[in-house]
């Protein structure tokens, strides 16, 4: 078993120096989370070259003898490249990734650029990266999926691979339904069944994971189960991993700073120092330091965040000199226009703060534009009495939690803006909306002001769940979720008409003398439409179905909820017997209609006023009204206010009909009332054969036709067009396997004829 990491960037990155091609060690929360968790393996199963990473290097090569270089060295990484040409880069990650879903899953639809061409090249990078992708993965492979780079690549993945274990995972939020649905109605339908691939998709948070169902619901129409998408052809899970750091690591390295800062070495003290030593404005007491840590990055606040310093420092003279904000920006996507509009910007507030309130051997604002290496940062979080983190959205926000890892002796505040992820797991914190200048220049002074031992008590039960769910346990979690989704995927795989079954099924119809075949009509030998009038039986189907019946060998009864004017008109032709309303009439072959027991419908014009009123209240919903049931369809509703009303519906039409003699069920995207007793099973009664040694057959796709399977005699053969919960003895995927079989039935019966 190996796992296959996909990432729209690998590990080692390669860079080009004057004409040479270098590899070094990347860095993000991504791959450090990523490495600590395959270091955690050593000695298990995914080890040495157990795993593969796959990614873009970093650099575009075009010239297939440096391409073959940069693979070969890659490779003792275990990473293998995508490569991707300066143009699709420019197109599709500066492009469709960073000015249109960035900004939109991050709540800023304004900055969001809607443009065909960098759709056009998402969609080409994502098949790049499958045809990388799926020669590599070989049975019992794991493939990891990372981030919003990549979403239609488990699509594509799966549709070459049918069988392969793909987890997905996004590293930003999944943003409401009123933000998805900003992007044009193609690229979201694609964009989610492109996450639907995976057997398993994750988020950071509940209220991620929740958008995501919602818009699913909304865009798609399917409906979940506890987290469980159940697909055509597999089920997917949507599930909630908080992604955590490496606390051990990150507890280690400040004990390191800790241990240095108590026997100063006369080098240590700058390099501990990080950022810049805040040297104390007098020899009295040392500054407080209040750190703040970010990409360069208009959803990180970092205005805001200045901007509630700077209140902060005005409302609180005695805390000037007293305290110092460390503010360290990580360059970051370089050239974007917003981000160097956003770096002048910070640059010309530090000034103006440091002007304003700054004096001889005090700055209030320490700022440094460059990225730390972990050692230095680490020291900076040991060092700092409060950790100001305000974007303004993120998916998770790491720095607030290393933060946390790296407070040995249980001190320190918190100050995390309630608009980022791991702002769920830490309720202890001091939250703060950073829209809000005002809250934020109140939590630095709740926060300078804390007495120690409530630091401790916070932090203590925040470090005790941040230790417990580290990164390590973060992508076990997933991973094992992943083996369980595929182990539930083949409970209801193992009763899939494989080909054994299916060979089985047709030598007992070769065998038996006589067969009786019953076949429901919508869903089974049709697919769906929004009108159900819209689904007339093909001359192709008719024609399946003629010669089915015609031999003397076998019985073909159709067996529907549709009215019986329908079924004649559509198969009053064939030989064949029909049963109509779900068994209200029966009409034998070559004979007449009649009721399978005398019926009453007086219930119908108390009823009909009821389902009218529901459907004028939900667009798209209709009534359609049949002699001895009602209708009630709502397949062309708002999904989302459809299952609100039918739950209403229902429950009114239950207690409405305590009293008579009426049933209340519910199907695919509709409700139906029928009379008391009529069903699918006690309607095929009358057509079961006598003889136990006679072939039987009955196909359904939905609720009523478990009636049907019910009754069958224990050597029937039942089949379920789905894959659901049901008591048939096998399932197909859709209609066309169904139709499939029914052919390669016609076959058999004309090749025993011959015989
Ligand atoms: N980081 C770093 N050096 C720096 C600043 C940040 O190594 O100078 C790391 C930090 O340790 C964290 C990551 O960058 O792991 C930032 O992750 P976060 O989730 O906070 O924000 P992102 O940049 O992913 O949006």
């Amino acid at each position: 078993m190996r796992l296959l990491i996909v990432s729209n960037r690998l590990p080692i990155v390669t860079v080009e120096e004057e004409g040479q091609l270098l590899f070094r060690e990347g860095a993000g929360g991504l791959v450090s989370g990523i490495s600590a968790y395959l270091d955690s393996l050593r000695g298990s199963s995914f080890t040495g070259p157990q795993y593969r990473w796959i990614g873009w290097p970093g650099v575009a090569v075009d010239d297939p003898a440096q391409q073959a270089l940069v693979r070969e060295t890659l490779a003792g990484f275990h990473a293998h490249p995508v490569f991707l040409s300066d143009r699709s880069m420019d197109q599709f990650y500066h492009g469709f990734c960073n000015k249109t879903i960035w900004p939109l899953f991050h709540y800023f639809p304004s900055y969001a650029v809607c443009e065909e061409s960098f759709y056009a090249h998402y969609r080409c990078v994502n098949r790049i990266f499958c045809e990388a992708v799926a020669p590599l993965v070989q049975p019992g492979d794991v493939v990891w999926i990372h981030d919003y780079h990549l979403m239609l690549l488990p699509h594509l993945l799966r549709r070459q691979r049918p069988d392969a274990t793909i987890g997905f995972f996004l590293h930003i939020p999944f943003p409401s339904f009123e933000i998805f649905r900003l992007l044009p109605k193609a690229w979201r339908a694609e964009l989610l069944e492109g996450l639907l691939g995976a057997d398993l998709i994750g988020f950071h948070t509940h209220d991620y994971t929740q958008h995501f169902l919602h818009s699913v619901l909304r865009v798609l129409g399917h409906e979940h189960n506890m987290g469980r998408i159940l697909l055509p052809n597999h089920l997917a899970k949507v599930d909630t991993f908080p992604m955590g750091v490496d606390f051990e690591k990150f507890q280690a390295a400040a004990g390191r700073v800790a241990a240095l800062v108590a026997h100063p070495s006369p080098l240590t003290r700058a390099e501990t120092a990080g950022a810049g030593d805040p040297a104390p404005a007098t020899s009295e007491a040392p500054l407080k330091m209040i750190l703040s840590v970010d990409r360069l990055d208009y959803t990180k606040g970092i205005l805001n965040r200045l901007q509630g310093y700077e209140l902060f420092l005005e409302q609180n003279p005695h805390w000037r000199k007293k305290a110092v904000l460390v503010l360290v920006v990580v360059p970051s996507r370089i050239g974007v226009d917003q981000y160097q509009e956003i770096k002048r910007q910070i640059d010309e507030l530090v000034g103006k703060i440091n002007g304003k309130f700054g004096s001889v051997g005090w700055t209030p604002v320490l700022y440094q534009y460059r990225y730390l290496p972990f050692e230095p940062l680490v020291s900076l979080y040991a060092s700092s009495h409060v950790a100001l983190v305000t974007p303004l959205r993120d998916g998770m926000n790491l720095v607030a939690k290393e933060y946390l890892a790296s407070r040995t002796d249980g001190t320190g505040v918190l100050i995390v803006s309630e608009m980022t992820g791991a702002s769920k797991e830490l309720a202890e914190a001091i939250s703060v909306n950073p829209n809000s200048v005002a809250e934020i220049a109140a939590a630095l002074e709740m926060a300078l002001e804390m007495p120690e031992p409530e630091q401790i008590r916070r932090n203590e039960i925040m470090q005790d769940r941040l230790r417990r769910y580290d990164v390590i346990r973060w992508a076990d979690d997933f991973l094992c979720q992943l083996g369980e989704v595929k182990a539930e995927q083949e409970r209801l795989q193992a009763r899939l008409l494989d080909p054994v079954a299916r060979r089985k099924l047709l030598q007992q119809l070769g065998q038996a003398g006589h067969g009786t075949i019953f076949l429901d009509y919508d869903g089974t030998l049709v697919s769906f439409a929004d009108n159900p009038k819209d689904v007339r039986p093909t001359q192709d189907l008719l024609a399946l179905l003629q010669t089915l019946s015609q031999g003397p060998s076998l019985d073909v009864i159709l067996i529907s909820g549709r009215d019986k004017d329908t079924m004649d008109d559509w198969f009053g032709g064939l030989d064949v017997a029909l049963v109509a309303e779900h068994g209200a009439w029966i009409k034998p072959r070559n004979r007449t209609w009649r009721q399978a027991r005398p019926l009453g419908n007086d219930w119908k014009p108390d009823l009909l006023p009821i389902l009218q009123t529901y459907a004028d209240r939900l667009g798209g919903a209709f009534v359609e009204e049949k002699q001895y049931s009602v209708a009630w369809h709502y397949r062309r509703a708002d999904p989302e206010l459809a299952s609100a009303c039918v739950k209403e519906l229902v429950d009114d039409l239950v207690s409405f009909t305590a009293n008579i003699d009426v049933q209340v069920q519910q199907g695919h995207k509709v409700v139906e009332v029928r009379c008391g007793g009529i069903n699918k099973g006690a309607a095929a009664m009358s057509f079961l054969p006598k003889d136990t040694a006679d072939f039987l057959l009955a196909i359904g796709d939905d609720w009523t036709d478990e009636d049907l399977f019910r009754i069958l005699p224990g050597s029937a053969c039942s089949i379920r067009v789905g894959n659901r919960h049901s008591c048939a003895k096998f399932s197909l995927p859709s209609h066309r396997e169904v139709l499939d079989l029914l052919r390669e039935i016609r076959v058999a019966q004309s090749q025993a004829c011959v015989r």
